[in-house]
């Protein structure tokens, strides 16, 4: 596999980054995860807007232009002949030294992987997830925004753990003020009647570039859609729930905590999102 970083193709072996660097010592640094389907990279734009947004929260010049990163990719993607995949793409504060000040590394590294992801086994789509509710609160906006998609993920971490540990994939994680967030690595969606229904990202939500497209998709369709604060009651009384993300594009949840959501089955809005969704990513897209 041949890896992107600062400025050169380098096979995978050669990728290395120092131990130096802030990202590792610190998890500062910011990332995308960006989907390819049938040689297109989808939302491309999206994906840049919202990490040079993070970067910007973090006061992290990134080093390279929004021209320079499509080149990057779209050459990385080249380079793994990859049509279909998963392009992940960081940018770390860079070597510093061992103290926390981040104006202290001169510049910030830039690496690009073209590969493959699957987040959850195929039977899941079908069947749907079970998820159940972290114990672990989702970080509160006052202390670190979770707009910024930062390399710091251990909040998300410790829910994942949760879930695991519990027998599962999926969590959901409340706000310190008891409503729904998002889940661990993906939001979160109800849909009532018809409407659509997702936490605001003021409740602790990132600005999923999914759940902005499946709202698009959803209006079209000439359904309500809507960001009210969710609580659990909201989750456990739903028609339907579902989760949106890059990687797990639009996965049916069929129970929370034991309790069934609906019949408990994927249900037929979710479904039909799911079908809109991939013919949306089948095309459109940034050509490689
Ligand atoms: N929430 C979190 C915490 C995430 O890490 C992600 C991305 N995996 C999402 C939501 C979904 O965002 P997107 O649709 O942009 O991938």
């Amino acid at each position: 596999m041949q890896i992107y970083l600062d400025g050169k193709l380098v096979p995978e072996s050669e990728a290395k980054i120092s131990v130096f660097d802030h990202g590792v010592l610190y998890g500062d640094g910011v990332f995308e995860g960006i989907r390819v389907y049938h040689g297109r990279i989808f939302k491309l734009a999206e994906h840049l807007d919202r990490l040079f947004a993070s970067a910007r929260a973090i006061m992290l010049t990134i080093p390279l232009s929004r021209e320079e990163l499509t080149r990057a990719c779209r050459e990385t993607c080249a380079a793994n002949g990859l049509r279909d995949g998963y392009i992940r793409l960081v940018v770390t504060r860079g070597v510093g030294y061992l103290g926390l000040n981040p104006f202290k590394c001169p510049k910030a590294s830039v690496f690009i992987i073209a590969s493959t992801i699957e987040l959850y086994p195929e039977a899941v789509y079908r069947e749907g997830l079970k998820l159940i509710t972290a114990a672990t609160q989702r970080i509160n906006p006052a202390a670190l925004s979770p707009s910024i998609k930062s390399l710091n993920y251990l909040n998300n971490i410790l829910a994942k753990i949760e879930a695991v540990n519990a027998g599962t994939v999926e969590a959901i994680m409340l706000n310190s003020d008891g409503y729904v967030a998002e889940c661990t690595g993906d939001n979160l969606f109800l849909v009532r009647g018809n409407r659509l229904e997702t936490p605001p990202v003021s409740a602790g939500a990132l600005n999923g570039i999914t759940r902005g497209v499946v709202m698009e998709l959803a209006r079209g369709m000439g359904w309500a859609v809507a960001e009210p604060n969710l609580t659990r009651y909201d989750v456990m009384t739903a028609d339907e729930c579902f989760l949106t993300g890059t990687a797990a594009e639009i996965v049916p949840v069929v129970s929370v905590d034991g309790r069934a959501i609906g019949s408990g089955r994927p249900g037929a809005v979710t479904l039909q999102l799911t079908d809109a969704f991939r013919k949306l990513t089948q095309t459109t897209g940034t050509v490689i």
